[in-house]
């Protein structure tokens, strides 16, 4: 057991210093990095679509897609959407690793890109332990998976910066107590910044396009 702890112990030591490498390479090039996570069917890949199509166009964006299977149906919408992507196939892992982000980011053109958006592999477990060099952690939940997510997942929800509840268009098809919701965010992440939206109708978009492109200017500045 004590052999497993220490292996255990290196890979994440070693994870810290490839994400740092990462944020140095971003840094850099000023560019704002953002790590989507979620479980999946919450919406990732349609939320950053919905994203793209609000930001200003002047914004160069970039895009990585986590998949754990070398399907690009993900990519190829952000591809469609005239954005740079690329896909990192984790070959079946349940998560983006730095070392997997630091190969991605090496393939971008960084000096052409003032906003990366990094879409994790959908998981609410192990996307939380590990550190990509990224700037900001968003989490989106989504309302169809129920208002008990924060008691059953506090990991993930104590270490990101940026909630989504996404898919409100939905609330009155559900038994989602909102209050319920954000009582147990508060209790594991005070203040968190939050917005609730619709990827699907861009409902909410307004306030959480303005805080992305306050922090791109921010780290331009
Ligand atoms: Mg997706
Ligand atoms: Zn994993």
């Amino acid at each position: 057991m004590k052999q497993r702890v220490e292996i255990v112990k290196r890979i994440m030591d070693s994870n810290e210093q490839l994400a740092q490498q990462n944020r140095q390479k971003l840094d850099q090039n000023q560019v704002f990095a953002i790590n989507v996570m979620a479980s999946p069917g919450a919406g990732k890949t349609t939320f950053i679509l919905q994203t793209i199509k609000g930001l200003p166009e002047n914004m160069r964006l970039g895009v990585i897609e986590g998949d754990t299977a070398p399907v690009t149906i993900d990519a190829d919408k952000v591809t469609a959407a005239g954005m740079p992507a690329v896909q990192i196939n984790t070959g079946g892992d349940c998560h983006l690793d730095a070392n997997m982000v630091g190969l991605a980011i090496d393939q971008l053109d960084l000096q052409d890109i003032d906003l990366l958006l990094i879409e994790n592999v959908g998981n609410l477990v192990c996307p939380a332990g590990f550190a990509l060099g990224n700037h900001a952690n968003i989490l989106i939940s989504s309302t169809p998976e129920g208002d008990d997510k924060p008691y059953k997942y506090p990991n993930i929800y104590r270490g990101i910066d940026v909630l989504i509840i996404n898919k409100t268009d939905l609330l009155p098809h559900l038994d989602f107590d909102m209050d319920y919701f954000r009582e147990g965010v508060e209790i594991l992440n005070p203040g968190l910044k939050t917005f609730a939206v619709s990827a699907k109708t861009g409902e909410g978009f307004d306030q959480w396009l303005a805080w992305l492109e306050e922090k791109v200017s921010e780290n331009q500045a």
